[in-house]
């Protein structure tokens, strides 16, 4: 059940896609900026108690390597995780090295979310626009659509297949607090990014501060 969910989310992420496309709505900022401050509550209100039940510095150290870890993804992801791509639009080719970063990532995420339903509707969430920027992004540099539905396949593959390692591989889960305290790194890094860049002329905006209340709030009860 919960491979299913985590994969649809990527194709609601599509479809919205299309339809801001069609509308010409170039704008995803309100609903990146409600993804990343649901992500960033849910990864402090849930997983990191959850992690931190015997707590150690060692668990610290392995949050500081999941940032680190993220910080060196966006060399090759060019910030796709939190929200926008900077790849050459002409002469383009399957983008590989951004299909590798997002697939490590995507990976990794997918380890809290088989043992956190919260978590799970966090991560869900974070996935949503960010198959939307891809797509849009893939729309604008005219890739085909078998190619983008190529891509988004095997990007949505990824996460269902990080929670049925570390479910069924007896390894994987012997060091599931371990996955998990490195998965905070990640999630605390793309979160407050997408958090840090919604606001980064530093301009008021009503809409976008209501979006991040309100995730706050709703990850409060989820
Ligand atoms: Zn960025
Ligand atoms: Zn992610």
């Amino acid at each position: 059940m919960i491979y299913v969910l985590l994969f649809l989310s990527v194709f609601i992420g599509y479809f919205l896609a299309l339809f801001f496309h069609r509308r010409g709505i170039t704008q995803s900022a309100i609903l990146l900026a409600f993804s990343g401050a649901f992500l960033l509550s849910v990864t402090l209100f849930e997983l990191l108690p959850e992690v931190f039940e015997n707590p150690s510095k060692e668990l610290g150290l392995l949050i500081m390597s999941g940032i680190l870890l993220q910080i060196v993804l966006d060399f090759f992801s060019k910030g796709a995780e939190h929200g926008h791509v900077h790849l050459p639009a002409e002469t383009f080719q399957f983008p590989w090295m951004l299909f590798i970063s997002l697939s490590i990532h995507s990976l990794i995420e997918g380890v809290p979310a088989a043992s956190n339903d919260s978590m799970l509707v966090g991560i869900m969430v974070h996935k949503v626009p960010i198959a939307l920027i891809l797509t849009l992004f893939f729309i604008r540099a005219r890739l085909g659509t078998a190619r983008i539905l190529i891509f988004l396949l095997l990007f949505a593959a990824m996460t269902p297949l990080g929670s049925f390692i570390s479910s069924e591989l007896e390894v994987i889960n012997t060091y599931k607090t371990q996955i998990n305290a490195l998965a905070i790194g990640v999630l605390l890094h793309v979160s407050t990014t997408i958090l840090f860049e919604s606001s980064r002329d530093h301009k008021f905006n009503l809409a976008k501060l209501t979006a991040i209340v309100i995730g706050i709030v709703v990850a409060y009860f989820v």
